[in-house]
């Protein structure tokens, strides 16, 4: 079953290629809208920048397919990202799956983001029933499926993600944007002196804005080094992220466990990972980065989780921008 995915939730506009029945990727292209001005994603630009350059991408599909003697007619089905993510940016997504689908009346299905992010894993490691931790520019959850094989969320940041943290802060030291790779490598090249920084833990929710308000004062007040700041950060809110993925796994008694989303590139966070799951008697695996960052081969093979709600209605299937993990979709 060839599935054609497509993934526009923000900063990203990739299509992707599966194989489902083989679980092979055949093609997994992108492009990544980046602001030169520091400042982060303004809406105008970013749909500016999907609909002058989601052609190109759709190109190559389209030239990679005829490589195999095909074209998208030939597709058993069209899967787009229907939420969550930016307005912006799902409206076009959504526009080129439907025109596609009823140019080539191939059946749609809309897929939620995040559970994509989630099953691409699974499909990737062959693990059956991990633990996720889901770490990406906005999100930090700890989620599994419950005893009704339902996805649920176990634990999350009540107020900033840790991939936001990083960029918050490497904004403020003028380090660029995205801030998680330079705040690592900082942190390895620094002496490793460890400053203490204030976190709180609700139950199993943690908030982090207290840290990054923290991180400002002592940045300002010019007494600390940087390496040791980007140090003490990466330390602090990776154990606290551990401390909350092992009380999930003993509550529910998870044997596997996988991190998710673009702060999973991230070396320390994940050797803690390993090490924590050591300890528990627990399996650990990683896959590629490019199937853990946004990417429209997770959203093809999510199509084929979902294959039973496609159709050619393309009435169906409205972006959601704020739907979550445990939505219907
Ligand atoms: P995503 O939203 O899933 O595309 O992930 C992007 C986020 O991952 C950004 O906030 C980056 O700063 C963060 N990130 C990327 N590499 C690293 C890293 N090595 N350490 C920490 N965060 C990272
Ligand atoms: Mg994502």
């Amino acid at each position: 079953m060839l599935v054609l995915g497509i993934e526009c939730t923000a900063h990203t506009f990739g299509i992707g290629i599966v194989d489902c029945k083989n679980k092979k990727v055949l093609f997994n292209e992108k492009n990544q809208y980046k602001d030169d001005t520091g400042g982060g994603m303004e809406l105008r630009k970013l749909s500016e920048f999907h609909t002058s350059n989601f052609t190109t991408i759709l190109l190559k599909a389209k030239q990679f397919l005829k490589t195999l003697n095909k074209d998208f007619s030939d597709l058993d089905l069209i899967s787009f990202s229907q939420g969550p993510g930016i307005g912006n940016s799902l409206k076009i997504g959504s526009l080129v799956a439907k025109t596609l689908s009823t140019q080539y009346n191939i059946p749609l299905v809309g897929v939620n983001h995040i559970k994509a992010h989630l099953e691409i894993g699974k499909m990737l490691t062959g693990f059956k029933d991990p633990m996720f931790l889901y770490v990406s520019g906005v999100n930090t959850q700890i989620i599994a499926k419950d005893d009704f094989g339902k996805y649920k969320i176990y634990g999350e940041t009540e107020d900033i993600g840790l991939g936001n943290l990083f960029d918050s802060f490497a904004r403020l030291a003028g380090l660029g944007f995205p801030g998680g790779p330079v705040v690592e490598q900082l942190a390895a090249d620094s002496k490793q002196n460890y400053i203490e920084l204030p976190y709180s833990l609700k139950g199993m929710n943690i908030t982090l804005a207290g840290m990054y308000t923290n991180l400002k004062q002592k940045l300002e007040s010019g007494k600390y080094e940087l390496g040791d700041l980007c140090y003490s950060l990466q330390e602090t809110c990776f154990a606290v992220s551990m401390e909350v993925c092992e009380r999930a796994m003993a509550y529910t008694n998870k044997k596997e466990m996988l991190i998710v989303g673009g702060v999973a590139a991230s070396k320390r966070l994940t050797f803690m990972a390993k090490e924590m799951c050591k300890l528990r008697g627990a399996k650990y695996d990683s896959f590629p980065m490019q199937y853990a960052m946004d990417n429209g081969a997770m959203i093809a093979w999510q199509g084929f989780v979902d294959k039973k709600k496609a159709t050619t209605d393309i009435t169906k299937f409205p972006i959601a921008q704020y739907i979550n993990i445990e939505s219907e979709i």
